[in-house]
């Protein structure tokens, strides 16, 4: 029978949604389609000589809502461990503990740091005063809130790193999405939270962590999935969404292995839920969409990222799961270590590191060798004093082209342009990191799952009023790192 829902794109958004309508009563028959040969999308895991690594640093935050962590933990059983975090972020030449910790501070950062933080908070009322409105970009919006300290050290640097731009030319949405502190003695309390005898449960000093890296979580959710009488599609990605009228009338769908020539598939579902890069999406509506949707789509750009993995002879390189690297000279904006995540003994005499490089599309360093971006991987270790004495058994890398989407100052603008035409189609339904252009966590990809799931009524239609508040609560979301 053929499938009434299609879901494309088996990431935790789109199988968790796939899930929760399966749970339902009056169930639709569901496929997934996805164009990797495996489910996770980012939050995937591979295992490499026993070791299982992810896609860069990834942890179940503990700020996950209630039910969403029930029903996780029933999917996982014993399997999803909490975890203490430990990191490190390099500051001022120095290692300090992340989640930042006031002894650390104290005892690692130059007087000189803190005198000018002191001025920072001094000044902080008449920072915030100058500022005109909402500020006009992200550099405006946290020099105000956290002076000009803490955003030359860490803020801006990372800034420019993980999301390609000068932090003038992004917009002020990023500062909202993706920095929780709103003022500098916030932060300060926040820190001094962290001392022993202070510390809260779910202040933010653990995180959960399936023992089979953190790709379980999806395997988990696909499993269910299939058990419920779902498909998943792997190996096959959106080709063309041909529209009649306002409704969608046929998705065809091609191999991802043999790309352009391969044959299609034709689906013909009452409707259809998009996970998938907007872009993707918009660049495969026939018989084409509007000048202007079109400009303003190619105008949206996600920011790509390669992982690159040394798989070295040693039992534990580092004690810290995560490095974080603001520094622009050095390559990788975060290294971290997979056995650290679970506190895997297993395998004895192997462990693996993970850096993570950003680029944009098109850049050189896409398309370096596994080989060669180890060798900067390793240099650039050196260079920021994480040194690797021991030998490296072998190298791999990974790429993914839509890690971040890119808030810069137009991008509001573009998104609206194309969301209002998306919003004229009326089975079909952008949502998710990729196909609603949000900075998230997975708890958010998992609510808006779960949100999603609410809004299709029973004779398969939308019900947009619901959605339009279940938004409302998705605009509120601040990512945590
Ligand atoms: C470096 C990094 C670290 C992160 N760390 C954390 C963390 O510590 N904690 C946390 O909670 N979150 C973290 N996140 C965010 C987390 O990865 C996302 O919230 C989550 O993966 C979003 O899920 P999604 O299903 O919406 O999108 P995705 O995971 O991107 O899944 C989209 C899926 O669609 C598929 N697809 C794309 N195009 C097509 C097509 N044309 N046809 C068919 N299929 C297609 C893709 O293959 C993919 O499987 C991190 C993100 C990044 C970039």
């Amino acid at each position: 029978m053929p499938p009434q829902v299609v879901v494309l794109g088996a990431g935790p958004t789109g199988l968790a949604l796939a899930l929760k309508l399966l749970q339902r009563r009056d169930a639709p028959r569901v496929a997934l389609v996805e164009r990797a040969s495996q489910v996770g999308g980012l939050a995937a895991s591979f295992t490499c000589e026993g070791i299982h690594l992810d896609y860069g640093s990834h942890r179940l935050h503990e700020v996950v809502r209630a039910p969403i962590l029930r029903d996780l933990q029933e999917l996982l059983g014993a399997d999803l461990l909490h975890r203490p975090r430990r990191g490190r972020i390099l500051i001022q030449g120095r290692f300090i503990g992340y989640p930042l910790a006031p002894l650390d501070l104290l005892l690692n950062l130059p007087p000189s740091f803190f005198l000018r933080l002191g001025l920072d908070v001094l000044a902080s009322p008449f920072r915030r005063a100058a500022l005109d409105g909402d500020g006009a970009s992200y550099a405006e919006v946290l020099r105000a809130r956290l002076g000009p300290t803490l955003c030359e050290a860490l803020y801006f640097p990372f800034a420019r790193k993980l999301w390609g731009l000068p932090p003038e030319e992004i917009a002020v949405e990023q500062a909202r999405r993706r920095v929780s502190a709103d003022s500098l003695s916030k932060m300060i309390r926040r820190v001094v939270s962290a001392l022993p005898g202070i510390r809260e449960p779910g202040a933010g000093h653990g995180y959960y962590y399936p023992r089979q890296g953190f790709g379980q979580i999806s395997n988990a959710l696909a499993e269910k999935v299939r058990q419920l009488g779902g498909e998943i599609l792997l190996n096959t990605e959106l080709r063309e969404i041909v529209l009649a009228g306002e409704q969608v009338a046929t998705l065809r769908l091609g191999s991802s292995k043999d790309r352009a020539d391969g044959p299609l598939q034709d689906l013909r579902p009452d409707m259809i839920l998009a996970t998938i890069p907007i872009t993707e999406l918009v660049a495969a509506i026939r018989p084409g969409v509007p000048q202007a949707v079109q400009k303003s789509a190619a105008s949206l750009r996600y920011r790509a990222i390669r992982f690159c993995y040394l798989i070295l002879d040693t039992d534990r390189v580092t004690p810290y799961d995560a490095h974080y690297f603001p520094q622009t000279d050095l390559c990788f904006s975060r290294v971290s270590e997979a056995k650290n995540y679970s506190g895997a003994v297993e395998p004895r005499g192997l462990t693996a590191l993970c850096a993570e490089i950003p680029f944009w599309p098109g850049e050189e360093v896409g398309e370096l060798s596994a080989e060669v971006l180890a060798e900067r991987v390793l240099r650039d270790l050196e260079r920021a004093g994480l040194h690797i004495r021991v030998p490296v058994r072998h190298v791999l890398a990974k790429r993914y082209d839509y890690a971040y989407p890119s808030y810069d100052l137009a991008f509001a603008e573009h998104l609206a342009v194309v969301r209002d035409y998306m919003a004229t189609i009326a089975n079909l339904i952008p949502l998710g990191r990729q196909a609603d252009f949000a900075h998230d966590n997975l708890h958010h990809a998992l609510e808006v799952a779960y949100a999603a799931a609410e809004c299709l009524r029973p004779d398969l239609s939308w019900d947009k009023a619901l959605w339009a508040r279940h938004r409302l609560t998705f605009a509120e979301h601040v990512v945590v790192d």
